[in-house]
């Protein structure tokens, strides 16, 4: 291999799950042109040094871990459970935990039968569950001398099968939790996709690499939810609209040829602009409003 494939930086990502499309398209909006392996296993940067690793999402964490991959992309479920797992193992920084993203949201709670009337696992009890270090973590915290029951998959079903009493699984909606008898308890850990970054030192274009991408990846975040807004408004409401502006930090105001009592507005989002918004702004005095989509953001 020479240098300056070394030098390359790795990413792993999910090959085929919840986590990949979105994760590919972070990286499309990071500028990141690629073409994909014969195999399918790789995506080569063309315009970049980075390439992308697609694996299950379980072994993420392990190769960014292992130094095989600089970065990698995955849920804080399976973060946080493989860092209690490797610290239980006197490997207290495993990895380091870098941007948290905007996607993958879901937690990880109890659910239990109908009949049980608790929220949370009590003395004496079987906790099915693919995270069962998390699940320890959790009873030793909250001092419940309840018992783990690992299972890699179909946790839904281990009551049913007098497998175990609750389970501890992930949520979104609740459904699946539902169609199977069971009543969603508390949280144990919220949960979205995450970045994480080898614990050995890059070398210094790795890191500048690195860094780059992390900044481009924090536009990308808040160009996603940012909106510009252009608008008319008569002096006297300038404060009240100000006011009204969703996380606009320092509108620029425009005189207008002619009008001596209004001004123009233009100002950058960086929350969702909703029709209210915009009902409320009118109701102060706005005119000719207008909300555009920004397409890059560098702060
Ligand atoms: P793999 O084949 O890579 O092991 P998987 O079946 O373990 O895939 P997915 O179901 O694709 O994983 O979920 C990937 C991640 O998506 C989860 O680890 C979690 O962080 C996140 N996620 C978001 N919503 C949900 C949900 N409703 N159920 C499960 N995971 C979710
Ligand atoms: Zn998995």
């Amino acid at each position: 291999m020479t240098a300056a494939k070394q030098d390359r930086l790795k990413i792993a990502v999910q090959k085929s799950g919840r986590l990949t499309d979105h994760s590919l398209d972070l990286l499309t909006r990071c500028g990141l042109k690629y073409s994909r392996g014969r195999d399918e296993l790789i995506c080569f940067g063309e315009n970049m040094p980075v390439d992308v690793l697609l694996v299950r999402d379980d072994d993420i964490p392990g190769l960014v871990h292992e130094d095989i991959c600089d970065l990698g992309i995955v849920g804080q479920n399976i973060i946080t459970e493989r860092r209690l797992e490797l610290t239980t193992r006197a490997q207290p920084s495993p990895f380091m935990e870098r941007t948290l993203l905007d996607y993958g949201h879901c937690r990880l709670a109890f659910g239990m039968p109908e009949r049980d009337d608790n929220d949370r696992p009590v003395d004496g009890q079987r906790i099915a569950t693919s995270y069962p270090a998390i699940v320890q973590d959790f009873l030793v915290r909250e001092a419940i001398d309840a018992q783990v029951v690992e299972f890699s998959g179909a946790v839904e079903i281990a009551p049913r099968l007098g497998k175990a009493d609750i389970i501890c699984d992930l949520v979104s909606t609740g459904a699946t939790l539902k169609a199977h008898g069971l009543r969603e308890g508390e949280t144990v850990l919220e949960s979205r996709a995450q970045l994480i970054q080898t614990p050995v030192e890059l070398s210094a274009d790795k890191t500048q690499w690195v860094e780059r991408l992390l900044r481009r990846i924090d536009g990308v975040m808040q160009v996603r939810e940012s909106k510009y807004i252009m608008l008319h408004a008569p002096r006297a409401a300038l404060a009240k609209i100000r006011d009204l502006l969703p996380g606009s930090e320092s509108p620029t105001i425009i005189p207008l040829e002619g009008l001596d009592d209004k001004v123009a507005i233009h100002a950058v989002c960086r929350e969702t602009v909703f029709w209210e918004t915009l009902e409320d702004l009118q109701r102060a005095g706005a005119t000719s409003v207008l909300v555009l989509p920004v397409e890059k953001m560098l702060a």
